[in-house]
């Protein structure tokens, strides 16, 4: 049966890096809604130019536009095995939709791992972050620096800082996170769907704990 994981933590609880390395260790679909408008974004679509100035602001992408690239996303083949959703739902509205978009597949949503991480770690964390502008992988300059600086140890392209990874923009997502992602926390929770993870540790250990959740 098709499994459909929910990843909830707030911006810099490694999410992204975490889904990625699940991706690879279980074979189910990494959606990243911040990862698929960065694409529209580098492919200058009308809904790249529109989520461009929302994200930039640290604010959200329409709840419609939101769940309506989801749902064609979710239905593309590579899907079958069931997906791990990172940064979607992210409010209550979105939440509902994924459970409307899941049961007429005849599913659910499976598990949601809530990654824990204190507030001045996601700080320290979010504003060290670069990004590269080809493949999308993520470098940190204090604990994940990338060999030579500026330059993708994966492909040689070029690294850049996100415009919302600065400081006063990271401040500003975790407020909007705190105000209509953390909600979500006791929506799963009453569901029984959510299972706590200790995010302040090292990326491999997480990724233990996550593989663990995802077994049972
Ligand atoms: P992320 O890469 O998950 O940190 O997302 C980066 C930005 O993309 C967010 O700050 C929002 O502006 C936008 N975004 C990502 N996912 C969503 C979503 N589910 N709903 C609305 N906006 C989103």
């Amino acid at each position: 049966m098709a499994k459909y994981v929910v990843l909830l933590g707030s911006p810099g609880a490694g999410k992204g890096t975490q889904a990625d390395i699940l991706t690879k260790e279980t074979g189910l679909a990494h959606i990243s809604t911040g990862g698929l408008f960065r694409e529209h974004i580098a492919q200058k679509t009308e809904l790249g130019i529109l989520a461009q100035s929302l994200m930039d602001k640290g604010e959200f992408v329409p709840d419609d536009l939101t769940i309506a690239m989801v749902k064609e996303r979710i239905s593309r083949a590579d899907c079958e095995q069931g997906v791990i959703l990172d940064g979607f739902p992210r409010n209550p509205v979105q939440a509902d939709a994924t459970k409307l978009m899941l049961n007429a597949m005849g599913s659910s949503v499976s598990v949601v791992p809530y990654i824990i991480v204190p507030e001045d770690v996601l700080i320290q964390r979010l504003s060290g972050r670069w990004t590269c502008r080809n493949s999308g992988h993520v470098y940190h300059t204090m604990f994940s620096p990338p060999e030579k600086e500026g330059i993708c140890d994966l492909c040689g392209a070029e690294l850049y800082q996100r415009v919302d990874d600065t400081v006063e923009t990271v401040k500003k997502r975790l407020r909007i996170y705190m105000e209509r992602t953390s909600p979500l926390i006791d929506y799963y929770r009453k569901q029984g769907k959510l299972v706590e993870i200790e995010g302040d540790q090292p990326i491999d250990s997480v990724t233990k704990d996550l593989l663990a959740t995802l077994k049972k």
